[in-house]
């Protein structure tokens, strides 16, 4: 199986999991020429996608999904409670999913979890093909046993570090906005990225790739030092998911 980023960051995300024919894109919150273009750059066609599976319904996230689905006809898995908050799904095919069950896309395994973020009912995935396993987390504000549990042993993890404790709070949010994104409910820091890698890192672990980096709150360098620390390896060999550009295939 291999993988691809359309973009991470907090002005839209979109990342593609392929195995064998079978495409799925993993949220997106960009407006509808501007992710077929990022489609482009990776060589596919929207209509090379089997689908679409949404993690929440926050606009980085959800704000291209109902554009891009409609013009392709393009299912699309949530959660119920996506759903209900999901204002745009007027004449899409809908699939609701159980945030505990996995389901499969011909091919893609995909398997949800529940994360503590403060949406009506957000999910986050391991995709597998029934050999690898790739984890995704972000937009979660702690974690939890069963997210380590479900990440344990992925073969590749795309990991949130959003901001810098420091960043955060000498930087230009309001105080609720800071109180909102370092919460419980939020979005991840370096260390505590850091702290749930060391947990769930094993030795088949091939790639890990920092993202949905604030562009005010955070560095690329900070996010890539903090993980550096645990993989033992050097800053500029941890990779980092680009709100432009995403990242190119990488493959399993
Ligand atoms: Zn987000
Ligand atoms: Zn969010």
């Amino acid at each position: 199986m291999r993988f691809a980023s359309l973009g991470s960051g907090s002005e839209g995300n979109g990342l593609v999991v392929e195995a064998d024919a079978t495409r799925i894109l993993l949220d997106c919150g960009f407006g509808l020429a501007d992710c077929v273009a990022r489609l482009a750059r990776l060589g596919l066609e929207p209509s090379a996608l089997a689908g679409i599976v949404v993690t929440h319904e926050h606009s980085d996230h959800i704000g291209g999904v109902g554009r891009l689905a409609r013009k392709y006809g393009l299912p699309v898995w949530l959660t119920s409670g996506t759903l209900a908050m999901a204002q745009d799904m007027v004449g899409v095919t809908v699939r609701v999913i159980d945030s505990h069950a996995a389901f499969a896309v011909d091919a893609l395994e995909v398997q949800p979890f529940p994360v503590p973020h403060d949406a009506r009912e957000p999910v986050q995935f391991v995709f597998g093909d029934g050999d690898r396993r790739l984890g995704v987390l972000t937009d979660t504000g702690c974690s939890t046993p069963h997210i380590e549990a479900m990440l344990a042993g992925v073969d590749a993890l795309v990991l949130e570090c959003n901001h810098d404790a420091t960043m955060l709070e000498n930087g230009p949010y309001p105080a609720s906005l800071k109180r909102r994104v370092g919460g419980r409910f939020g979005h991840r820091e370096n260390a505590q990225a850091a702290g749930l890698l060391d947990k769930v890192r094993h030795d088949r672990l091939q790639c890990v790739m920092a993202a949905h980096v604030s562009k005010k709150n955070n560095t690329p360098a900070l996010a890539q030092a903090a993980l550096a620390g645990v993989l033992d390896c050097t800053p500029d060999e941890v990779r980092v998911a680009c709100q432009t550009t995403g990242f190119d295939w990488i493959t399993l």
